[in-house]
């Protein structure tokens, strides 16, 4: 029995410095998705609590030793961590499902648990990555080596906040480096334990550091000159202010993982249409669409196109709506009464432009409060439509069919967004000239979304971000590359 009651949750609502709590900053008030009620407040940091954070990171970076251990100690304090984390389940859980979108068994048997397993990845990974020797002239021998970089500031969205947290702060820490990291303002709670864990593994105090905050500290994070790089993810527009202040600060290396609008493509060969109807309604179901690679576009080829609508309207209608904290909740609230609002204007606007709503179309009440949209099929969309061009970050399906190949490209293509898309068809050579052609960081054949792995790098391309999480690119992102050039002819 998973179902809890979250007014018993202890709720770490602190800053986390230098290996302990730490108060200080004026409260934002918190509300609980499910029921819109206000249930702690977080600390909003001063400028101040800011410098002492980073200086204290900083500090831990230069006298702690963790840098200089070898990357096999490293990896064994790391592996303690991860083994902390699923020991503590029930409690990060709890935290997860009180304050955010996600489902308490989602949250038990995924998020806690995959969060772990990429802390175990990037351990596991420290001592594989190294420099190179390069051949040059006879009598000269010519190298790289990496070291880490410094102080890493790490800022991060709502939707998935201890998974998201954990591919920020896990391939930074693997090598060597010390972080700080901002948690949305709206989910800020969660991780505050993830680095309680951390110093109770045995990872030196300071090396993992949460600053609360709002979007202003955020900025003033990703502008402190001690900070060596900063890795982002969140929307497209918050995105380019943080290149502009990572530009205007000292030229920081920054990792931008953004916004997108994914497209889905079925063509009428496929084997088995229930599948793919059940993959579909995954793709924009799960935490009702809030996920950066949400398939929010179906493209369906004319021949399976009916079928298939039908299909996912009913996979949709199996879905359970109720508050994150009860066992049965398969579907997730929205994140706040303001968003639930925006989706759906942005729905009713884009019938009032000529679209069909097919199902959905409206919030969807529970006992406790409308936290809920209804899963919503948009078809007769095109790309001059706001649904269709913009991420709207709730679970609304657009459709469109095409005939050929290369209508299916071309409805694929959008004009900004590159993250990701999703191929189902049983032809192989199909899926790989599809493949080639599709402008998206990741493409998935024949499954989507679920499949993700720490040894696949994700990231997208175009206004979706700059450089990938997971993966050896995240872990080699957070070493800097030096070149050594070695005469020994005399
Ligand atoms: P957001 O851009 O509003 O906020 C993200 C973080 O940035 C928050 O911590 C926020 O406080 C902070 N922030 C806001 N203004 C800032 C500023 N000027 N300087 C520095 N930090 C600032 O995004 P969100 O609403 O929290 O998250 C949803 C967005 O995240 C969606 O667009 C989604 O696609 C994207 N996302 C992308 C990925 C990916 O891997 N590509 C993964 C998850 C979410």
């Amino acid at each position: 029995m998973l179902s809890f009651n979250p007014s018993e949750v202890r709720i770490p609502n602190s800053h986390f410095i230098g290996g302990i709590a730490v108060d200080g900053g004026t409260g934002i008030d918190v509300k609980r998705p499910s029921d819109n009620q206000s249930y702690a407040s977080v600390p909003n940091a001063t400028p101040d609590l800011v410098d002492q954070a980073v200086e204290n990171a900083y500090r831990a970076f230069k006298e702690s030793g963790w840098a200089d251990l070898s990357p096999r100690d490293r990896a064994k304090a790391m592996k303690r961590w991860a083994n902390l984390i699923e020991n503590d389940v029930n409690t990060l859980a709890q935290l997860e499902s009180v304050g955010s979108t996600r489902p308490i068994s989602a949250a038990v048997n995924w998020d806690v648990p995959f969060c772990a397993e990429g802390i175990r990845f990037y351990a596991e990974y420290a001592d594989k990555c190294g420099g190179e020797v390069i051949p040059t002239q006879s009598d000269h021998l010519g190298m790289t080596i990496t070291e880490p970089l410094g102080v890493v500031g790490a800022i991060a969205p709502w939707n998935f906040p201890l998974v998201m947290a954990s591919w920020k702060v896990a391939p930074a820490i693997a090598a060597g480096n010390a972080v700080v990291l901002k948690p949305s303002e709206m989910t800020p709670f969660s991780v505050v334990r993830l680095a309680e864990l951390a110093v109770e593994a045995g990872i030196p105090p300071g090396i993992f550091n949460v600053i609360q905050g709002d979007g202003l500290v955020g900025d003033t994070l990703a502008r402190h000159p001690m900070i060596s790089k900063v890795t982002f993810t969140g929307s497209t527009h918050t995105g380019a202010l943080v290149m502009t202040a990572c530009a205007q600060s000292g030229t920081k290396p920054v990792t931008l993982e953004l916004g997108g609008k994914s497209p889905q493509l079925v063509f009428d060969d496929i084997k088995d249409i229930d599948k793919v109807a059940r993959r579909i309604a995954g793709a924009i179901t799960t935490n009702s669409g809030q996920v950066c690679v949400a398939g929010s576009r179906l493209l369906v080829q004319s021949g399976v196109a009916e079928q298939l609508i039908e299909l996912i309207s009913s996979v949709f209608e199996e879905q359970i709506a109720q508050s994150t904290w009860q066992d049965q909740a398969t579907l997730s609230p929205i994140i706040s009464a303001k968003e639930v609002d925006r989706i759906d204007s942005v729905v009713r606007k884009t019938v009032e432009e000529g679209a069909n709503l097919y199902t959905g179309g409206c919030p969807l009440e529970t006992a406790d409060f409308s936290a809920f949209y209804k899963p919503t099929i948009l078809t007769d969309v095109d790309m001059s439509m706001g649904a269709v061009r913009n991420e709207i970050f709730g679970p609304v399906l657009c459709v469109e069919t095409f005939e050929t190949d290369d209508d299916a490209l071309s409805l694929a293509s959008h004009p900004s967004y590159g993250l990701s898309a999703g191929v189902h068809t049983a032809d192989l050579n199909r899926a790989m000239r599809m493949v080639k052609s599709l402008d998206a960081g990741t493409v998935w054949v024949n499954r989507y979304g679920r499949s993700w792995d720490f040894a696949i790098p994700t990231g997208g391309f175009k206004s979706s971000g700059i450089g990938k999480d997971l993966g050896r690119q995240a872990y080699e992102a957070n070493r800097r590359v030096k070149s050594v050039l070695i005469d020994f002819s005399e």
